[in-house]
Order: structure tokens, then sequence, then C-alpha cells
């Protein structure tokens, strides 16, 4: 997939608009469009990969960063202490919509289980 093609590839490159809560070299995070919760922010790597089944053993320290950069988006957003929910969806059956790797951080409500 080209990048101009993919959402979060141009987000990522400032093509598309975003509100942007964290950018380093590889990683970005910006508010979800159609919240599900007060907080909910998504973690997407800058390079295009299509979702967490697509890692390698080469990208172990970018999935590392990226549950780091949620986690300390959780405690500057405020949620970290009330709990909140990592989710990654991969695929049809798991409800992915946006072919570009990213973890949803959902917080700032009482989240229910099992998930639809
Ligand atoms: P998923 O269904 O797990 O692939 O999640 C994709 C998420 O991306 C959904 O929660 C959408 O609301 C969100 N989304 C789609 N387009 C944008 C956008 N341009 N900016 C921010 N969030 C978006």
């Amino acid at each position: 997939m080209q990048r101009s093609s993919c959402i979060f590839c141009r987000i990522a490159d400032g093509d598309l608009p975003a509100n942007r809560v964290h950018e380093d070299d590889e990683i970005v995070a910006f508010h979800d469009l159609s919240p599900q919760a007060p907080t909910h922010i998504l973690v997407i790597p800058r390079r295009h990969i299509v979702s967490a089944e697509e890692l390698t053993g080469d990208d172990a320290a970018l999935a590392g960063r990226l549950l780091l950069v949620a986690g300390g988006l959780a405690r500057s957003e405020g949620i970290a202490e009330g709990g909140y929910r990592l989710v990654t969806n991969v695929g049809t059956d798991g409800g992915q919509s946006v072919p570009h790797l990213h973890l949803h951080l959902l917080g700032g409500r009482a989240m229910g289980w099992p998930p639809g």
C-alpha cells in the first residue's frame, strides 16, 4: 500500500489533520475522531505496518515502545490511576477498520467485559 492511500500514514506525515498528543521519530498519537470513551487516543507507528499480525521479532523494540508511549499518555491524560484499556484490533473478525497498526487507549469510564 502506498503511504498516500493510508489515512494513518497521512496523519503521521502531517498530510491529514489530527489532534496530536505525542510524536517522536517512530510513533505518533492522536485523538480518535469518533471517541468511544472520555479519553480515546490512537497510538501508531510511523512505519506502515498493517496490524499486530504483521509484527516480527525485528519489531520487538517498536512494539514495546508503542506500549510505553500509551502508558505515558495514560498518565499524562490523567486516566492511569482509575485504570484504562489498551486494544489493538486485528483483521475482519477483530473489527479492524483501518489497516495500519494502532493501539486504542481508552479511559475515563469503567469498561465492560467481554467486549462486543
Ligand atoms: P479500528 O476499527 O480498530 O481499525 O480503529 C480505527 C479507528 O480509527 C476508529 O476508532 C476510528 O474512529 C478512527 N479514525 C478513523 N479515521 C480517523 C481520523 N482521520 N482521525 C482520527 N481517528 C480516526
